[in-house]
């Protein structure tokens, strides 16, 4: 297994700054980003925040206690003219169980709300449950987006031991879409040969669309050394020999150099999202993030009258007003992220 402990230690931990910025180093855009936790109980086989094989990423989780204490005075320093609506998250799942007892994103999400800052929440657990009415009250100005890859609730239980079931994330969509939230869904990452078939798309977004789910995007596998290391490792162990021969061929015989990772043939890529965008529309739901417009662009104390807008499609700017990338995806651009944000990855999502 990549991970040595039966049950995750949480370790808590001061910090000096929390809100930083992400990049996306594929479509090269970048946003704001809070992380409440460093490591994630989820353990998910192919997650890219592991960073360069840190082996405690997925036994250790280091929880910022201070931090919503410290994102307010960030706020309250805030300098610029504008601010993006922020992240939760993008290098760890800000709802994991201990969420529960420590409520370190709850009390986040309360100085956004008083600042009036608009955020999403991108989550694979169903914990997030518990602060349904939280999200509610600030429905015009937040975004929550399930990360589902499956509906294999066996498959899903190997991919992502410690993430909630297909079957508890889509009762949360139900719960959050009928409180009036806007929710989502992103298929990402997508495994060639694994998850890839029409028959699983259509099931995860299918399930989204009949719970609430108003929009859905997707994001193929990129492998770094280390994601290839246990991604490998667990396929061999599950039999699943040529999906093993597909990926070596299509990310290294076939496949190309993106930053630290090795990504599919673009006509790969490409063939998946369409098939996934047209299995959306064909549900009726947008593909692409919903992203903000206008007063979202305004000083934070004027984002007390801005409403999220559908904005972004399939990665392409369609208003001509370049903001942050929005969400981004599953674990997407890490490395970057890292560089950038050292403490939210404590030396390095989401
Ligand atoms: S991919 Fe996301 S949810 Fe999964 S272990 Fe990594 S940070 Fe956690």
């Amino acid at each position: 297994m990549w991970w040595n402990l039966r049950t995750v230690e949480v370790r808590k931990r001061r910090v000096k700054s929390v809100l930083h910025e992400y990049y996306d180093v594929e479509d090269s855009k970048g946003g704001l980003t809070v992380n409440p936790y460093v490591g994630c109980s989820h353990r998910c086989v192919y997650c890219y925040a592991t960073f360069e094989w840190w082996r405690d990423f997925h036994d250790v989780v280091e929880a910022k206690v201070n931090a919503p204490e410290v994102l307010s005075e960030e706020l309250a320093r805030w300098r610029g003219s504008r601010i993006e609506p922020v992240f939760l998250s993008t290098a760890t799942d800000p709802y994991q169980p201990h969420e529960g007892a420590l409520r370190i994103t709850r009390r986040i999400v309360e100085v956004l709300q008083s600042k009036g800052v608009p955020y999403y929440i991108y989550t694979k657990s169903a914990t997030i449950v518990r602060d349904l009415e939280l999200h509610a009250r600030y429905k015009d100005r937040c975004v929550v987006v399930w990360s589902l890859t499956t509906v294999d609730e066996g498959l899903k239980r190997a991919l992502e031991p410690g993430a909630s079931s297909a079957r508890g994330v889509f009762a949360a969509m139900r719960r959050f879409a009928s409180a009036g939230v806007t929710v989502g869904v992103t298929v990402d990452p997508i495994i060639p040969g694994l998850t890839d078939g029409r028959e699983n798309l259509e099931a995860v977004l299918a399930g989204s669309r009949a719970n609430g789910a108003s929009f859905a995007y997707s994001g193929v596998l990129r492998l770094r050394e280390d994601v290839w290391e246990r991604l490998g490792s667990l396929l061999r162990s599950m039999g699943k020999h040529e999906v093993v021969e597909l990926i070596e061929r299509m990310y290294f015989s076939e496949g190309r150099r993106l930053g630290p990772y090795r990504i599919p043939p673009r006509s790969y890529s490409e063939r998946v999202s369409s098939l996934v965008r047209e299995i959306a529309e064909s549900l009726g739901m947008r593909y692409g993030i919903p992203v903000g417009e206008g007063d979202l662009l305004s000083p934070v104390e004027r984002w007390k009258d801005a409403k999220i807008t559908w904005y972004l499609e399939g990665g392409e700017e369609h208003r001509g007003e370049a903001i942050g990338a929005g969400p981004p995806s599953a674990s997407s651009s890490l490395a970057d992220i890292a560089s950038r944000d050292p403490s939210s990855m404590l030396r390095p999502m989401s």
